[in-house]
């Protein structure tokens, strides 16, 4: 086991040009551009089971190859596009740039999940439903192939409207996630209210669990709470194999994090994919 995941560890692919620099002065305007000029792309990073370390999907995270300034993180133009009225329009360039892979990959052979984050904005936007599913069809992509992401602070805001908008796009075949559970303060009926299909548990819980004892209770039972709620677990932020054994032994379903592979840009996930997780795969099933 410590051999295959060390294993894992060595054949990471080089994420040179991945790094996020540190804070950057955008505007709005820029942005703006930066979405007509295709200045912004997607990384993607591996969901793995934890059971046999299989590839079961793929999360689309948000990159902007700034001309002069580097790549500049999510965590930043996102909340600029809220901000400005320009979260629709990045969505919907981004959320067809994200199928235009998966339709790649289809055609490759390879029937991954995909991730995709949803702002809680685009649940308030009438016409995303029926947009989306209008994507589907264009693109040949399952909806029983997607899951949108929503953070668990988003829910929190506008309820009951963001619940509706979820359970039209569950209806419709779509797996909900909600995202960076533990962070906010969603109670657990709030969240059983909720019509997802998948708990996303944030790195904060995750980071160092195996040697802190009081978050190992926090995660035990946000573990149990997910299960009992039917919510597949997902383990977000994973760095060790310390973490990674724990996750293993509370029964988690799927991990993802640097430990396995860093957000990779669609070359790279695919040399990852073809090599990397293949000859992982081939070890492992030998233990
Ligand atoms: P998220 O959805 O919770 O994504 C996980 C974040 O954790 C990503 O940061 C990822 O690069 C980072 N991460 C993954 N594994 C590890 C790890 O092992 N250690 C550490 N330290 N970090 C790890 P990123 O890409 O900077 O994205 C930040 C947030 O921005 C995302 O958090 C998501 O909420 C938002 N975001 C990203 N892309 C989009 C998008 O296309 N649309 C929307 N609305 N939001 C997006
Ligand atoms: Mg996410
Ligand atoms: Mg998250
Ligand atoms: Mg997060």
């Amino acid at each position: 086991e410590c051999s295959l995941l060390r294993f894992i560890q060595d054949n990471k692919p080089e994420n040179r040009n991945l790094q996020v620099a540190a804070e950057q002065e955008v505007t709005a305007v820029e942005l703006s551009h930066a979405i007509t000029n295709h200045e912004i792309t997607l990384a993607f990073q591996p969901k793995l089971t934890v059971q046999g370390l299989l590839l079961r999907g793929v999360e689309a995270l948000a990159r902007w190859k700034h001309p002069t300034k580097g790549i500049i993180s999510p965590g930043i133009f996102i909340p600029l596009a809220e901000r400005h009225g320009l979260i629709d329009a990045l969505t919907r360039y981004l959320l067809q740039k994200a199928f235009e892979h998966k339709r790649r990959w289809q055609q490759y052979g390879l029937r991954f999940h995909l991730a995709f984050n949803l702002s809680p904005l685009s649940l308030a936007d009438a016409d995303m439903v029926d947009w989306l599913l209008k994507m589907t069809q264009d693109f040949g992509v399952a909806p029983a192939d997607v899951t949108f992401e929503i953070t668990e602070n988003a829910l929190l805001g506008e309820l009951a409207s963001a619940i509706r908008t979820l359970a039209r796009l569950r209806l419709k075949g779509f797996h909900i996630a909600i995202d960076d559970y533990g962070t906010g303060f969603a109670n657990a009926q709030q969240l059983s209210r909720v019509p997802a299909t998948e708990l996303k548990i944030d790195r904060s819980l995750v980071h160092r669990v195996a040697s802190r004892p009081q978050q190992y209770t926090i995660l035990a039972s946000t573990v149990t709470l997910a299960k009992n709620l039917n919510l597949t677990t997902v383990a977000e932020g994973v760095e060790t194999e310390e973490d990674f054994l724990v996750l293993q032994e509370l029964g988690v379903d799927l991990v993802q994090g640097y430990y396995f592979s860093k957000p990779l840009f669609a070359d790279d996930l695919l040399a990852w994919v073809k090599t990397g997780i293949s000859e992982m795969r081939r070890r492992y099933n030998k233990h």
